[in-house]
């Protein structure tokens, strides 16, 4: 490009002045292009560039058919720093090459048609500044009319609003995201205006809040809406439209209808006045949280939690519950009061405030442990000492201290469950005391049993030895009366001596019937008494009986009944035990002149019994008969014997298998019985 300093031009009117652009327009040579030199340029072309030159508004004109581009200085700025300008002289379509598809067009069609345009914010991006550069203009293009009436040139006024439209879209795209911030918003939204409270906004939890849509209630009264809410929240809207107060509501509860069911719930609010520029009052903007959820399940936690302090309150054994490392007692029923003995206000205070004789008993330590570590503790039969009434007193406890979790897991306070057992404890040792008593007594008794035993024993040794040794002498002397007895019988005049002698044989008779007994004893203690059964009719041994009554002569013996009864048993024993019994009733029913054998047989057994008319036996006494050395007491008289008589037929039938028994009225007699299991001794 060549610039020519032509003084000549410079005479132009219309190219005087005009600032750089206006310099740059005169400095061009514009011999080389299709316009010739200024001074051949048509009236108009001068006409219009001297309105652009002296233009303080942004313009361009492109002339005729190359569009040569001539511009001001007011336009100079859209062109970059560096880039297409200068451009004056240039052709339109290589200055402007990247929009020519655009505005080329426009240009060409404004120069065929006289048709002018006019766009605003037009986005034509263009090459400045090194770059394609985003550039937003609000610009028209005319028509030029040249001189011949034809359109020469466009007219370009244009403004760039790169910059506005940036702004308008920051806006608009800060408004775009505020209203979806809005809309999105966990909270409930909703701009109320007039008193017809009309909604202005309303966002989706506002709409999910009233079961609409939140795009179908803008325009509508709320309370259109929501008629069920109305007794509730106007008069609340209307005091905030008209106070101008911000009001705060927190878990407040409401409901609507929804398929004409009511939905409860609960709403932390907030009621703001909505003020326009003037600072009139002129709607309520209403933000509300759905706090339901919160406050039921708070609700149920004070619910469950007052159950479980009724529960703890009422329970018939001691409960307390210590929060904090510190034991602060925050609960402690009536049954726990009591044993601590210090009067009801003990709820608040810490545990070691409260029971400060424990300091020294190991509990404190247990309280921390099972709070440090988080593992139970129990205690069974403790020994602690409290202080009641200002004396200290010992009492036993079962008692456990168990961690109580947060629900983030953590251990927050001990539960103490404890039961007084001091009396039951206190029974125990006395149980414990006496049980080593009675094992002492015991320990003794058996002593005394087994040094009874041995003198028994010691007893029984010397009887059997005595009657041993006594038999062979007491049998010579038998003999010896015998002989003598006979002798005598033949002498004359020697019937004193007769006497003497009858008198000495019945009591070697008496000392044999003793020695027999204790003999027999002898051999039963120690279980010598062998039986040697065999078949023999009862009235056997009952003849032999009846001789031996008849001998002494004092009694007579009436046998009755079955007395041909075969039984099989040990002849010999079985006699002995009928002469004890026989013998007893002549002994102590000496007045009882008859004595009554009766045999009884029924098929199973045979039953002998002997009965008197005695003086009886009292009925205590029946149940002992039969034991070894027991004798009645007959008050006064004394009989002869040892105690064995019965004990010994018990014994004796024992080993038969048989049974004995014995009933007796005083004054009227007694009556002895045994029975023999029937046997043929094939069995
Ligand atoms: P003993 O005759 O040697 O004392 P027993 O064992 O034969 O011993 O008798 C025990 C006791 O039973 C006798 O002491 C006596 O008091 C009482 N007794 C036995 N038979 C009769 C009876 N027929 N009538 C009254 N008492 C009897």
């Amino acid at each position: 490009m060549t610039f020519v300093q032509d003084t000549a031009r410079s005479q132009y009117s219309f190219l005087q002045g005009g600032g750089e652009m206006g310099e740059l327009t005169r400095a061009f040579n514009w011999e080389e292009t299709s316009l010739g030199p200024p001074s051949e340029w048509p009236q108009s072309l001068c006409t219009a560039l001297g309105i652009i030159l002296h233009s303080a508004f942004p313009m361009f004109l492109l002339w005729g058919e190359d569009f040569i581009c001539f511009y001001n200085d007011a336009y100079r700025p859209s062109l970059g720093i560096n880039g297409k300008h200068p451009a004056v002289g240039k052709k339109g379509r290589e200055v402007w090459k990247e929009i020519w598809d655009f505005s080329g067009r426009l240009w060409e069609n404004v120069m065929n048609t006289g048709e002018q345009c006019w766009f605003e914010d037009q986005l034509v991006p263009i090459y400045r500044n090194g770059q394609l550069e985003d550039v937003y203009w609000t610009f028209s293009y005319s028509p030029v009319y040249g001189d011949s009436g034809q359109v020469d040139g466009v007219f370009v006024t244009c403004t760039e609003t790169t910059e506005k439209v940036r702004n308008v879209n920051a806006l608009v795209e800060s408004e775009r995201r505020f209203q979806n911030l809005i809309r999105e918003a966990p909270l409930g939204i909703v701009v109320l205006s007039g008193r017809e409270m009309i909604v202005q906004v309303a966002n989706k939890a506002y709409g999910a809040l009233i079961n609409r849509d939140y795009q179908d209630v803008l325009g509508k009264p709320v309370f259109d809406l929501v008629p069920e809410t109305e007794r509730t929240f106007r008069g609340i809207i209307e005091q905030v439209m008209r106070t101008g107060n911000t009001t705060y509501y927190e878990a407040f509860p409401y409901y609507i209808l929804v398929a004409d069911e009511q939905r409860n719930g609960y709403l932390d609010l907030v009621y703001q006045p909505y003020r326009e520029d003037d600072g009139e009052i002129s709607g309520v903007m209403i933000l509300c949280q759905d706090v339901t959820e919160q406050v039921t399940s708070r609700m149920q936690l004070q619910r469950s939690e007052q159950r479980i302090r009724s529960l703890i309150e009422n329970a018939p054994f001691p409960i307390g519950v210590y929060t904090g490392r510190e034991m602060t007692i925050s609960l402690a029923n009536q049954a726990i009061i009591d044993i601590w003995g210090k009067g009801p206000d003990v709820t608040g205070k810490r545990y070691c405030e409260v029971l400060p004789e424990l300091a020294t008993q190991t509990v404190f330590e247990q309280l921390d442990e099972v709070y440090t570590r988080g593992t139970p503790f129990n205690a069974v039969n403790q020994h602690l000492k409290l202080m009641k009434n200002g004396e200290l007193r010992s009492y036993y406890f079962n008692y456990t201290f168990t961690p109580l979790y947060d629900s983030g897991g953590q251990v927050y306070g001990v539960m103490n469950t404890a039961a007084d057992v001091t009396e039951q404890v206190l029974a125990l040792k006395k149980v414990e005391r006496s049980e080593a008593e009675l094992l002492e007594t015991k320990q003794r008794l058996e002593t005394e049993l087994l040094a009874g035993q041995q003198l028994q024993q010691q007893k029984d040794d010397f009887i059997g030895i005595a009657s041993h040794e006594l038999k062979t002498p007491l049998a010579t002397l038998k003999g010896s009366m015998q002989l003598l007895s006979r002798r005598v019988r033949d002498i004359e005049g020697l019937e004193k001596v007769e006497n003497l002698i009858r008198l000495s044989n019945n009591s070697i008779n008496k000392l044999s019937h003793l020695l027999e007994e204790l003999l027999n004893d002898t051999k039963i203690s120690e279980g010598q008494l062998q039986l040697k059964k065999s078949s023999f009719k009862v009235s056997e041994i009952i003849d032999d009986c009846r001789r031996m009554v008849d001998i002494i002569g004092s009694h007579q013996l009436d046998p009755l009944g079955d007395l041909e009864t075969t039984v099989f048993a040990d002849k010999q024993r079985i006699e002995q035990a009928l002469i004890n019994l026989v013998n007893n009733a002549m002994k102590y029913a000496p007045q009882s002149k008859s004595i009554q054998i009766q045999v009884e047989h029924t098929g199973s057994e045979t039953t002998i019994s002997v009965q008197d008319q005695g003086p009886g036996i009292p009925a205590e006494k029946l149940p002992h008969l039969f034991k070894r050395y027991y004798r009645v007491d007959t008050g006064g008289i004394q009989f002869s014997g040892l105690g064995l008589g019965l004990f010994i037929v018990s014994e004796i039938i024992q080993r038969h298998q048989g049974r004995l028994g014995v009933e007796s009225t005083i004054d009227q007699g007694s009556r002895f019985w045994f029975t023999i299991p029937a046997g043929d001794g094939t069995g």
